[in-house]
């Protein structure tokens, strides 16, 4: 590992906003926070993933990863972050690396593919990926992305976090180092206003960033800029001109927003956009923090008015629902800041927390649910998919929320479940959101398959699963039953349905 590599680990893991690691002694910080695996277990991905992750949401930049194309084809857009302009940012780019270029070091392919970016496609700047082998040949791409911006007189970011330099979330920090380094503070705004806000650790998936935004508006509050989802270079560069800045993704990217507050002055705050009152929470406080940096008080008032409106709406809109689901229990298995503001929600929607697991939660994710739901917190710190399928098996849960990994143990189980992880096809955020979030948990439960998929087999070979699945969690919906294959027959047949012979 190279000497500037070590010393960005060792600065991220210094990080004051991250309560985890000033928790641990200066030995155990060193260490990192990677956890030792168990077999059969699987690995999140590495750092290189959690830059990418990071960063690539910002969608005018081409973002070109400098070694073997498999790193590239893992990581290329599997997160439905979305763009309202340019799409440059879906374009894989990577410099495919060989044998050849393994032994006599890939710095002059690296540097012909950041001309070739260019020349073909003009980004306003070209953020150029480190991974595993390039950085073990020594190739030094700090050194060709310096000389590539002298050269073609445009920004060519080098983002050093390779694979083996740790897990997934360090990477989201040393990709948030690259933008500390390289990019915020490079380029002035051309006008300020005192609203402006920087949005800190939003990838705007399935455009949830577009939910929010218009309450802002109303306000007249602005985006200068979203670190980084729909992000625009120019906009990441002047970032440093906003009067305050909020961190969504619980810590992914606490760096940004710590060493903003301590080169340009700029509080910030933590916040959710997932569930009613963590939205309004959210709108108070940026309005709170904004009229102390100077905004008129006005400001405050009128964010009252906008909450009531929208509030009432939102409630009014999920009543259907919350009258179908009171009483259900959710199983939630997400992580960081989901595991509280998403558990607010579920309970604004009449949903019983049967269990939340923890895992990649802060101490203050596992305050705020014990806050929210008293002793009552289920909370879980590490749940096997054995112990999963057993909880849902024996109905102790109606529907499971997790991620896309998790969701054949509740499909197996026979078991509602909903995508609520950072591939989801439906957007969450705000108070549409809410009422969608709440219309697709009703939609999973009360879908009628569940009926069909779990009445016994004809050979009986389902014991286990089938047996186990008490017929009080079956929701009661009118599922067509097995008479419509008959009609099928009949209607092949050119018979009347009680005429086909058994
Ligand atoms: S671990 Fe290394 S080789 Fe594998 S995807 Fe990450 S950067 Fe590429």
């Amino acid at each position: 590992m190279s000497v500037s590599l070590k010393a960005k680990i060792a600065e991220v893991f210094e990080e004051p906003g991250c309560d985890k690691n000033q928790g641990k002694s200066e030995k155990e910080r060193k260490k990192g926070c990677t956890k030792q695996l168990n077999p059969g277990a699987a690995a999140g991905g590495c750092a290189f993933d959690g830059a990418k992750i990071a960063l690539q949401p910002v969608v005018d930049v081409a973002h070109l990863v400098h070694g073997p194309i498999a790193c590239e084809g893992n990581s290329w857009d599997n997160r439905h972050s979305a763009s309202s302009g340019s799409q440059l940012y879906r374009t894989g780019f990577t410099t495919d690396i060989n044998e050849l270029d393994v032994i006599y070091g890939g710095e002059k392919r690296l540097f012909k593919s950041i001309r070739e970016i260019i020349e073909k496609y003009d980004p306003p700047a070209v953020f150029v990926y480190q991974t595993c082998v390039t950085a073990l040949v020594g190739d030094d791409i700090e050194a060709v992305c310096q000389r590539a911006t002298e050269k073609f007189g445009k920004p060519i970011i080098p983002v050093n976090a390779p694979g083996f330099a740790g897990p997934k979330n360090l990477g989201n920090k040393l990709g948030a180092e690259a933008l500390l380094d390289y990019v915020i503070g490079t380029v002035e705004p051309e006008f300020t206003t005192p609203y402006d806000i920087n949005i800190i650790g939003e990838y705007n998936l399935v455009g949830e960033l577009w939910q929010v935004k218009p309450l802002l508006d109303a306000l007249g509050i602005r985006i200068l800029s979203c670190i980084s989802g729909d992000g625009r270079y120019n906009e990441v560069a002047s970032a440093h001109r906003a009067k305050v800045n909020m961190m969504v993704c619980s810590k992914s990217m606490i760096n940004i927003a710590t060493k903003m507050e301590q080169r340009w002055g700029i509080p910030y705050f933590e916040g959710s956009f997932y569930g009613i009152g963590d939205m309004s929470d959210t709108l108070r406080q940026i309005a709170t923090l904004l009229v102390k940096q100077g905004a008129p008080a006005d400001l405050l008032e009128r964010t009252e008015r906008l909450i009531a409106v929208e509030e009432a709406r939102a409630w009014e809109r999920i009543a259907h629902y919350k009258a179908r689901l009171t009483g259900k229990r959710a199983l939630l298995i997400t992580g960081g800041v989901k595991s509280w503001s998403v558990v607010a929600a579920l309970q604004e929607a009449g949903i019983e927390i049967a269990g939340t697991s923890v895992k990649k939660s802060t101490k203050e994710d596992k305050e705020k649910i014990k806050e929210i739901m008293g002793d009552d917190a289920h909370m879980i710190d590490d749940m096997t998919p054995r112990e999963m399928y057993n909880m849902l098996r024996d109905a102790r849960a109606d529907i499971m929320l997790s991620g896309g990994r998790s969701q054949f143990v509740a499909l197996k189980a026979r078991m509602p479940w909903l995508d609520i992880n950072q591939e989801r096809h439906h957007p969450y955020g705000g108070y549409e959101g809410m009422v969608e979030l709440v219309r697709e948990i009703d939609r999973a439960i009360y879908n009628p398959v569940w009926q069909q998929v779990r009445i016994p087999a004809p050979w009986g070979d389902d014991g286990e699963t089938l047996g186990a699945v008490p017929t009080a969690a079956i929701p009661e919906v009118p599922a067509p039953g097995m008479g419509f294959l008959a009609d099928i027959a009949a209607k092949a047949m050119g018979l009347e349905p009680e005429e086909i012979p058994v």
